[in-house]
């Protein structure tokens, strides 16, 4: 196990199959491919490298791996700049995108997703676990969710599947 070099949760460095990156495998941001010259640009940036960048980064590559690019095409410094630069979505887009994805995994009514996963981080844009909270506290009031016996699990009520229709039908 070694750091997630975007996101510092405990990842996987897996073979290195090229010449000039690494290959990691994390539970918040997915499987991804980084040049060598962009871990060093992310090793040197310390404290410049913001918590908004780094959730950024993160659901870059947890998006391309839900599109089915696993891993990620390998993360180069000009990536690095067009990632950073784009603004982070609304609250609403962030908690429908939560919704989606906790619906996606789920395809039949009374399964449950952990609340506490990584994953989740990432596909919402958060910086970290008490923003994610906060947002699923928002779907267990609108009672799109709802909280099961097991700790740390919920479950998406049919209101929440029905807004999941109506979002993909947009
Ligand atoms: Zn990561």
């Amino acid at each position: 196990m070694t750091e997630c070099i975007i996101c510092d949760e405990q990842a996987k460095l897996l073979p290195n199959i090229h010449i000039d990156g690494d290959r990691f495998k994390c539970p918040r941001c997915g499987a991804f491919e980084i040049s060598g010259s962009l871990v060093a640009v992310l090793r040197q940036k310390g404290t410049e490298y913001t918590a908004d960048q780094v959730a950024k980064l993160s659901s870059w590559v947890r998006y391309q791996n839900m599109r089915g690019e696993i891993p990620c095409k390998m993360l180069t410094v000009a990536d690095y700049d067009y990632i950073t630069a784009m603004p982070i979505p609304e609250i609403s887009d962030r908690i429908n995108r939560l919704l989606a994805f906790v619906a996606g995994c789920q395809p039949s009514l009374g399964q449950t997703f952990n609340m506490k996963d990584p994953a989740l981080i990432a596909v919402s844009y958060s910086k970290n676990g008490v923003e994610v909270d906060r947002l699923l506290h928002s779907l267990i009031e609108s009672c799109l969710i709802a909280k099961t016996d097991r700790e740390d699990h919920a479950e998406i009520t049919p209101a929440g599947y029905m807004r999941c229709e109506e979002l993909h039908a947009r």
